[in-house]
């Protein structure tokens, strides 16, 4: 066998040329002895695989390094494998417009190790929480029962370190070659270990308490903060809590906040709402009303002499935080007609006797209906 040539020799470069040099002067000679061009030429065909495989080594960094450092007494052999070099199916289209570029990208197992990398399933955990909480707490506590690294064999899966072995089908390396013929070509396609599932290694005697999984379920406290303007169904992402998984990546845990229905407030961002029933004499009177409130201190709510039911009363800057620190809500409070159910006799005397001034005298209804709706139009 001939002795192989130098591959910058081969595409006529020397070797501090640059991409766009190698590429050129490969176009160039590809397109010389291309076999379309020179149909039944031994000669011509083994120089288009002689600039081919020249191509290939050089315009892949990683293998130009190689063959910088080792020429073609590469160690490991040669980089396409122990048939060597097969050549491409080239285009002499391809030779013109570039095309031939990513053949000879995909040629070493996709230019170099992808791990596909195995990762835990993220877990759901719904927490319940009140509003007296979100408004208070910067941070909640919660404990769930959650999959971690198996305590005996600390998420290896094994007995013992001695059972941790490297896989023979793959040697470790989660991976197989394997060589395809394509008609004339030879393809090499990469897959994970069918004996390790990629892993690269097997378990000879695993772990009795995880039954080789690595994981466990167990008791954990895991502390969060509440961003400000929390809000029903808010999810809180723990990184790397969730699923633990041997060899992988663990998934993620997201706490899901669920808010309780407060006894009186309705929430609308920010603000609260609530309704506030009086009987007739307050609304007439005016009066003050006090309630707890989420903040600790009590809300004095101040009813205007004459307030009508359905009108609304607006206390600033007691509602909810905004979000991002912008200051908090406010609390709406809608009046409303406190009809007691049952009256007694001596209640229905007494507001017999108010009718003449409070009730609306029998000639006046019509107006009365018409500046209500006035009012209400307005
Ligand atoms: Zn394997
Ligand atoms: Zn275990």
């Amino acid at each position: 066998m001939a002795e192989k040539r130098d591959y910058y020799e081969v595409l006529g470069v020397g070797k501090d040329a640059s991409d766009g040099e190698l590429k050129k002067a490969f176009r160039s000679l590809a397109r010389k002895y291309h076999p379309d061009k020179n149909p039944d030429d031994s000669d011509s065909e083994h120089m288009f695989k002689e600039v081919q495989e020249a191509y290939a080594v050089l315009s892949n960094p990683d293998q130009r390094r190689q063959y910088d450092m080792f020429g073609h007494d590469s160690p490991g052999g040669s980089p396409f494998g122990p048939s060597g070099f097969q050549g491409v199916n080239i285009n002499l289209d391809d030779l013109f417009s570039g095309g031939f570029e990513s053949i000879f990208s995909g040629m070493f197992g996709g230019g170099g190790r992808t791990n596909r990398g195995r990762r835990g399933s993220d877990v759901l955990l719904r927490h319940t929480i009140t509003l007296e909480e979100i408004y208070n707490e910067a941070e909640i506590e919660i404990s769930a029962n959650l999959s971690a690294a198996c305590g005996t064999c600390n998420g290896t899966g094994a007995k013992t370190a001695n059972d941790i072995q490297t896989c023979s089908t793959c040697g470790g390396e989660g991976r197989v070659v394997r060589q395809a013929r394509v008609g004339p070509f030879v393809q090499q396609m990469v897959s994970d270990c069918p004996d390790c599932n990629g892993q690269g290694k097997t378990i000879r005697n695993p772990c009795s308490d995880c039954r080789g999984s690595g994981s466990e379920k167990r008791e954990q406290k895991l502390r969060m903060s509440i961003p400000q303007g929390a809000e029903d169904g808010l999810r809180l992402r723990q990184r790397g809590k969730g699923e633990y998984i041997l060899n992988g990546q663990p998934g993620d845990l997201y706490i899901q906040l669920e808010v309780e229905p407060h006894a009186w407030f309705e929430r609308d961002g920010p603000d609260l709402i609530m309704a506030l029933p009086l009987g007739y004499p307050e609304m007439m009177l005016g009066t003050q009303v006090e309630l707890p409130h989420i903040d600790g201190k009590p809300l004095i709510i101040d009813v205007p002499a004459g307030a009508k039911p359905s009108e609304t009363l607006v206390i600033r800057g007691r509602g909810m935080p905004r979000r991002r620190g912008r200051g908090q809500g406010d609390v709406t409070i809608l009046l409303k007609l406190h009809v007691p159910e049952k009256i007694d006799k001596s209640m229905r005397s007494t507001l017999k006797d108010m009718l003449p001034s409070f009730g609306l005298p029998p000639n006046d209804v019509e107006d009365a209906v018409r500046r209500e709706a006035e009012d209400r139009r307005n």
